[in-house]
This record gives C-alpha cells, sequence and structure tokens, in this order.
C-alpha cells in the first residue's frame, strides 16, 4: 500500500530530479521552445516540496491535490497549469483514503493523464508529455520499474514527430528531430516513482 509519505517522496524525489536535471530540459526547450522549461518546474517543484514540508498533509489525495495547486500557482509556462491538472485530478480521484493500493493509483493516474488531454487537447503522437505519460500509465498497473520504462521510451520516441500542440507546433516541420522537453521531464517524474518507494 502508498501512504501519504510515499507520495511525499515522491514529490520529493522529482523536484530533486528535476534540479538536477533542469539544465538539460531547458536546452530540449531551446531549439523547439522559449528555453524556460527547466527554469519553469525547477522553480514549481521547488515549491511544491516546500509546501509539502510546511502544511504536511496526511493523505495521499491530499498531497497531490496540494502539489497540483502550488505547480499552477508557481509557473507561468503551459507545463505549469498541465502538470498541476495532473496532480490535482490524480489527487481527487484517490478521495481521503489514508492509503492507496498500486492498482488505485494506476487508475486515479489515468483519470489525471485524462485531465491534461482534455485540459491541452493533444493525443498521443502530437510531440509533448502525453507522449510519456500515456505509456506510462499503460504499464503501471505491471510495475513502476515498467512505467518508468515506459515514459523514458515515450520521451525518446517524440524525437522524430512533428509538433502539433504548444509553442513546438509555430515550428511545423522543423520540431522534427528534437526530443520534446515535456515528455523529458515526465519521465523523470515517473522514474521518481520507483525510487520513492526505494527500490
Ligand atoms: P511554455 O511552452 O509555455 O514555455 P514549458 O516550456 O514549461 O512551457 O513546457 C513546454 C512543454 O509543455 C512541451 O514540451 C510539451 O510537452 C508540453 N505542452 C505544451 N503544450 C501542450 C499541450 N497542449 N498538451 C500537452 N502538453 C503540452
Ligand atoms: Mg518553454
Ligand atoms: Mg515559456
Amino acid at each position: 500500500m502508498l501512504d501519504a509519505d510515499f507520495f511525499r517522496r515522491w514529490m520529493a524525489v522529482t523536484a530533486a530530479s528535476v534540479d538536477r536535471e533542469a539544465e538539460r530540459l531547458t536546452a530540449l526547450d531551446s531549439p523547439i521552445g522559449d528555453a524556460d522549461h527547466g527554469s519553469n518546474l525547477q522553480r514549481g517543484f521547488r515549491a511544491v516540496a516546500a509546501v509539502l514540508d510546511k502544511e504536511a498533509p496526511d493523505t495521499p489525495g491530499a498531497v497531490l491535490t496540494l502539489a497540483g495547486r502550488q505547480l499552477i500557482s508557481t509557473v507561468g509556462g503551459a507545463s505549469g497549469p498541465l502538470y498541476g491538472t495532473l496532480l490535482r485530478r490524480t489527487g481527487k480521484a484517490l478521495g481521503d483514503a489514508a492509503e492507496v493500493s498500486e492498482e488505485e493509483f494506476a487508475q486515479a493516474l489515468r483519470t489525471g493523464v485524462d485531465a491534461v488531454r482534455q485540459l491541452g487537447g493533444a493525443a498521443p503522437g502530437d510531440k509533448t508529455m502525453i507522449d510519456a505519460l500515456v505509456p506510462a500509465v499503460d504499464a503501471l498497473g505491471e510495475s513502476f520499474d515498467a512505467a518508468g520504462a515506459a515514459a523514458e521510451e515515450g520521451a525518446v520516441g517524440t524525437t522524430p514527430l512533428r509538433a502539433r500542440k504548444g509553442r513546438a507546433s509555430y515550428l511545423g516541420e522543423r520540431s522534427i528531430g528534437h526530443q520534446d522537453p515535456g515528455a523529458t521531464s515526465s519521465a523523470l517524474l515517473i522514474g521518481a516513482l520507483k525510487e520513492a518507494r526505494g527500490e
């Protein structure tokens, strides 16, 4: 079972890995964006880690809804409302249980990913975070390890795609040949699950 501590660790591990990879995320956002994805998420997840330390919410649902709200209020770019919605809607779907099973979490995350698809209008293959999140959710029923690998594969797989949503879509054909920054940060988020459980 997964408790509030696990979800707090998930957010803390994500914040640490976003810190570590911020330069790379910003570099990926340079040729097909406005070179701010690393700094956007660094600001957002640092604020998430800080508010979770301060308020210490005691259910999985409360941890994720607070984290999502914090991302929405601290990240100005497209990724803030999208990741904020992902976490808020996942948290909402978890309700107020003190612990949730991995299967319940997988179902809730699917609800969150669906909300991101609705908000941003992106489908798989549009070269966005959706290309990492959808395969991750599909593999989550198997294991955190499989979900992390699927997200990473999805992120790498955005390289040959042409962007159809977000800033990168303004480049049309010229977006081809670059890995999507948001899909790359989604792989960090999903990869952090494994570490949060101490695997
Ligand atoms: P901005 O583009 O506002 O500067 P960021 O650089 O922080 O925001 O985030 C860019 C990332 O957001 C993209 O790489 C992409 O993965 C994701 N993204 C942008 N628009 C959408 C959308 N409509 N649906 C899903 N993801 C999107
Ligand atoms: Mg950007
Ligand atoms: Mg921007």
